[in-house]
Order: structure tokens, then sequence, then C-alpha cells
């Protein structure tokens, strides 16, 4: 984070667990919180006094209350949610997709602006501009807005904010997160795409209150995000939940990772438009067509998506098997043709879980791209109490 983290809204244990606590489980009451975080209550409350104090928090009248928090005749406690606002931003390598989300990670405003050039300094520049328009958009978002968050795809180290590689911009050792903070003034995260997803469903989405979950992005690359025991895992070498890496067919294609029957060289978008080129004899097509031509019924095509869905039930089927999550969130832009991978993602899982493991629900659904940004806010939102 940039600058760094003299700027954490609470340091101490205490008052960052409260404030998590009510902030993804929120409104809720003292007395349940001080049951939840092994606190007694009078330290939930001294933990919560300055963030009301400063209009992070407030009481809830006892008629206000709301939610599985309120249990006892007490005032729970709430976020105030326009208490600041913050900016998410997903960096591709031909736009740039920008949301303003409140503190509760609810967008507000979204805007975007085409890369022409993905060289750094024009990426920044054109970054400075989008969120000089979102800012813009609404009086209070320059007066609320202090952070900015940022996720692409690739190697990102989140504590320094560099980007060591990023295949699709060819960025390689770009110290994005201070670039950025210089850019507009504003305190920046820098976030590999897909987690910085995971993070936006771990603490405001359909992962909240588990202890394990993942997520699987399906488009050009084919991600997953892990929470283990309530942590998003990052993997002691930066690697760690390569899904669309793993081998489910020995005599598959090749992958550009170099290894051979790589989901993502079964599953993701530019394997599907390979494969369905080969089935059509037509070297133009391209991906929605390939989409329209399975919905029409062409044979071959709805083949192309049938195995590519096999494919990705194979993939998720080993992180279950592996990890036991509560749950699987399988989106992504590629899901945008949803009704052709639905049923055999499906299919596939549930015959390659082990036993119990198959039990583990998926929800499956498509994803916009604001989505991801509203995932690069989370982040931010995130680095109140997150050094
Ligand atoms: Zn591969």
């Amino acid at each position: 984070m940039f600058p760094a983290s003299d700027t954490v809204l609470v340091a101490a244990p205490a008052a960052t667990a409260v404030f998590t606590a009510v902030l993804t489980g929120g409104p809720v009451s003292r007395v349940r919180l001080a049951r939840r975080l092994g606190l007694s209550s009078a330290a939930v409350t001294k933990a919560a006094r300055p963030l009301i104090e400063r209009g992070y928090l407030h009481e809830l009248a006892a008629t206000d209350r709301t939610g599985p928090g309120a249990g006892r005749p007490a005032s729970p406690l709430a976020v105030r949610a326009d208490r600041e606002f913050f900016v998410g931003v997903k960096i591709t390598a031909d736009e740039l997709i920008g949301v303003v989300c409140d503190l509760r990670a609810e967008v507000r405003a979204t805007a975007r602006r085409p890369l022409a050039d993905p060289a750094v300094d024009g990426v920044l520049a054109e970054v400075g501009r989008l969120v000089d328009d979102l800012l813009d958009a609404v009086p209070e978002h320059r007066t609320r807005v202090r952070r900015l968050g940022l996720a692409l795809s690739g190697d990102v180290d989140r504590t320094t904010g560099l980007v060591r590689y990023s295949p699709f911009l060819h960025w390689r050792d770009v110290p994005l997160g201070q670039r950025a903070a210089e850019a507009t003034g504003l305190t920046v995260t820098v976030e590999n795409d897909v987690k910085a997803l995971t993070a936006a469903e771990h603490w405001f989405g359909e992962g909240v209150g588990a202890e394990s979950f993942a997520l699987v992005t399906v488009g050009t690359g084919i991600g997953c995000g892990l929470v283990v025991n309530g942590r998003l895992v990052s993997g002691s070498y930066g690697v760690a939940g390569e899904i669309g890496h793993i081998a489910v067919d020995a005599a598959g294609p090749d992958c550009h990772c170099g290894g051979r029957g790589c989901v993502e060289a079964i599953a993701g978008t530019d394997a599907l438009v390979a494969q369905a080129r080969e089935r059509t004899g037509r070297a133009d097509l391209g991906f929605d067509e390939a989409v329209a031509l399975a919905r029409g019924g062409h044979e071959g095509v709805r083949a192309v998506f049938t195995r590519a869905g096999g494919a990705i039930g194979c993939g998720i089927a080993a992180v279950a098997n592996l990890v036991g999550p509560t749950r699987i969130v399988v989106s992504g832009e590629g899901l945008a043709a949803y009704d052709l991978f639905d049923t055999h993602i499906r299919t596939s899982f549930e015959r390659q879980a082990f036993g119990a493991a198959a039990r583990c629900p998926l929800s499956i659904r498509p994803l916009p791209f604001e989505e991801w940004a509203r995932g690069a806010a989370a982040v931010s939102i995130q680095s109140l109490v997150l050094p």
C-alpha cells in the first residue's frame, strides 16, 4: 500500500476484529460480537468507541434492528456506509473499468476508458483521468475518497504494490502502487485481479461466514482464489490455486504454460475459439460467433463447449477433493455463455468429486467487468484494517 501503512484506520487487534466483524457481518450487537470474538463486552465497547467517534460505526436504535446479529435487547453496531468512498479500477490490456464503492462495497458509480497503449506511463495517465471522471460524478466523492484499489492479472506483490509480471500488459517489475499514488494523490493498493475478486466475495459476497471457499474465474485465463481457515491463500512461492493449469487430459492440447491438457488449454477463451475454428473450418470465427453457433445447434461447436465445461468441472473437483471448501463460486466474463457451460460443469464436478466433497454447493454465474473493479475497491476497503 502507498503511502505506507500509517493510513491504517485501526491498529489494535481488538479494534481491527470488531471493525472487520461489523463490516462483514453487521449489524450485530455488542453481546454477540463479544461472544464471536472471544472478548469481554467492555473490550468490545472500548474498541468500538473511537470508530463511532470517527463516524465509521454507529449504533442502531433498538427498533431499527435487522439482520441475524440482532438477538439481544441491546443497540446493534452497524457500519456507516457513506463515511468513506473507495475507487476500484480493473486494468485490462485494452480498457480500464472503474467504480466508486461505499464502505459496504456497494457500487455507487461506474466509468470506463479505452486503453490505446498498455505502456505504464500511458496507463497511469488514463487511470488519473478515470479517477477524475469518477470523482466528478458526485460532489461528495471528491471529499470522501482517499483510497484507490487497482487490480490486474499477473504476478502482483500486494504488500509492496509491485507488479512482478503481467503477461497481458507485457509489464515486468513495475512499482505500480508507488507510481499511481504519485499520480493521483490517493493511498493505493494493488492486487492480482482474481485475488481481489475473492476478497470481495470473502468480505461482502457469498463467502461471508465461510471458513473456506473457492472462487473460480472463467475467461481468457482460468483462475482460482482460495480462502482456507478464513485467510486468502497466497502460496509460498507466490502461486496457489492455479486451477487453469491442472492437467485434466494427458493427451490433450499443449498449453501456453508449457504443460499439456491443462484446463485453460481446453476451456480458456482462446482455446475455445481455436477449437471452434477447427470444427467449422472458419479461420475468422470469433468468440461471440462461436457462442451463437453453439446456441443455434451447431453440433461441432456445441461439443467444444461441452468439453470445456467438462474440463472446468474436473478442475473444480480437484479443488474440492484437495481443500474441501464450504462452497465454490464459478464466475467470469467467459460465463456470458453460461447456458452452454452450466450443466457440463456440474455433471463433471459431481462425477469427479470424491464422496462427500460432491456436496459442496456450486454457484455458477456470469460476471460483468465492473465486479472486478469492485474487487479492487474491496481490497482498498480491507486496507483500512490490514496493513
Ligand atoms: Zn497450462
